[in-house]
């Protein structure tokens, strides 16, 4: 396809044309039931992909016919742990672990208002899309009091850049004074963020096959809030049918601390509350005993694994391998740029495959099974496994096509160890909902330098405000 052509696709295409896609000559990793993968083509026809197996298609009149030759293609990635409004406050307390880095951010978190969120989350979201993620989960658990609406910010960036959007209405009830950890101005009234949160569900939730939102809810941490506020938390989501996400078992601090305010660790103490089954799912999960891990296994409750956070904080590593083996599903996060100042998921789908290396031998984790953790385990974590997460006939269209024939990667035998293990590729197309949102490696739904020059301002004024 020559070039002219291309950004003539392009333009048509951010506008949605609604003609059919054919993707040709690609390597397609289907992580279908029977993990086909070939030489061959995908058909995408509105929002759903129609068709795929290997060699050519068959003849759509008045298609796109997308030259995949020298790439390869996958279900578009599924990142489920992020906090979208930390793309501003990124390299503070560099150095610091978890509850130094908390207490060092959270003056400035308390200055966040909608402007700062909305760009922030455009940032952060574009990010996640050039790094192949199509359905992106956010935990916004910061809502200072003059800080106007910021969910209603972040679902707006999340419907400008194009991503599929599971935002988790977070909520913090104890500070300092009770003997939580983050300070008065960032906290707020239990009462209060039960009525916000359901509120949430009612305006924003779309439940219906193909949504591109769905909220989830999501007290932040067992050591920012009230043991009534999770139980009260889970109570509202199963009365809605939504998802609850928080954060567990993240430092052994966090386990110090439960040990002396409730004498158990955190998995007891969530457990305690309600807090297990497979519509739950729980970022980190680093320090979990065995008899934990055979529950989380039991009960399908799902980790969110954030290893390059885990890393930059000294938090420790998850036991992926043993989680996986119990049964419970287990995705990749990026977590909060605060904490993983790359923002990348294919940078996390390499550090999940390196890190479980380091930790548990050269098999705890193929590079194929940390395929599956970036799409299908992750839609499984948000309740959309039968919707997206592989490339199946009837399944949205959510793909990433990377390029794999030039220096980097050219002569790399196996295409998914090239993702993997080699240096990031560039990224050919990415459609979302069958809608292009990335082509050649930039954002056609957004613009990259504008987006760059209000991060920086946003950040600059932010830490003014904070002193
Ligand atoms: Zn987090």
């Amino acid at each position: 396809m020559s070039e002219q052509h291309r950004s003539d696709d392009a333009g048509r295409a951010a506008e949605g044309d609604g003609r059919a896609i054919v993707i040709e000559g690609a390597t397609v990793v289907t992580l279908d039931p029977g993990r086909r993968e070939f030489a061959g083509h995908v058909v995408v026809s509105g929002n759903q992909i129609v068709a795929a197996g290997p060699g050519p298609a068959p003849a759509y009149e008045g298609a796109r016919v997308v030259d995949g030759r020298g790439c390869l293609l996958t279900p578009g990635f599924v990142n489920t742990h992020q906090h979208l409004y930390q793309w501003v406050t990124r390299g503070l307390a560099p150095d610091a672990g978890l509850f130094r880095w908390l207490t060092t951010l959270y003056p400035a978190w308390a200055g966040i208002d909608e402007e700062s969120v909305h760009v922030a989350a455009q940032g952060a979201l574009a990010q996640l899309a050039l790094t192949g993620c199509t359905t992106a989960a956010d935990h916004h658990y910061v809502f200072p009091r003059a800080g106007g609406d910021l969910l209603a910010a972040e679902i707006l960036a999340a419907a400008e850049v194009g991503l599929r959007f599971h935002p988790a209405r977070g909520s913090m009830d104890l500070s300092e004074k009770d003997g939580g950890l983050p300070p008065d101005s960032v906290v707020q009234d239990r009462d209060e963020i039960l009525i916000a949160t359901e509120a949430a569900v009612d305006r924003w939730h779309d439940p219906s096959p193909g949504s591109m939102l769905r909220i989830a809810v999501a007290p932040c941490s067992p050591f920012s809030v009230t043991g009534e506020l999770m139980r009260e938390a889970a109570e509202l989501a199963r009365r809605r049918g939504v998802r609850l996400h928080t954060h567990l078992a993240e430092t052994t601090d966090e386990s110090d601390w439960c040990a002396d305010r409730f004498n158990c660790t955190p998995s007891e103490y969530a457990d305690s509350l309600g807090w297990v089954g497979p519509d739950v799912w729980f970022a980190h999960g680093i320090h979990f005993t065995d008899t934990e891990i055979k529950r989380l296994g039991q009960t399908g409750t799902g980790v969110a694994h954030c290893p390059s956070s885990n890393a930059r904080l000294g938090a420790g590593i998850a036991r992926v391998a043993d989680l996986r083996a119990a049964g419970a599903p287990v995705g990749l996060g990026v977590d909060g740029a605060a904490s993983n100042e790359a923002g990348s998921l294919l940078e996390e789908v390499r550090h999940a495959v390196l890190f479980a290396r380091a930790r548990g031998g050269p098999e705890a984790l193929t590079v194929r099974a940390a395929l599956e953790m970036a799409t299908l385990e992750g839609a499984r974590l948000l309740g959309r496994d039968q919707e997206i997460g592989s490339i199946e006939p009837g399944k949205l269209a959510d793909l990433a096509l990377w390029r794999l024939d030039t220096l980097p990667h050219a002569g790399i035998a196996d295409p998914v160890a090239a993702l993997v293990l080699g240096a990031p590729p560039p990224l050919d197309l990415l459609l979302v909902n069958g809608r292009p949102v990335v082509e050649q490696n930039h954002l056609i739904t957004i613009d990259e330098p504008t987006i760059a020059t209000q991060v920086a301002r946003a950040q600059q004024a932010l830490l003014a405000k904070a002193g």
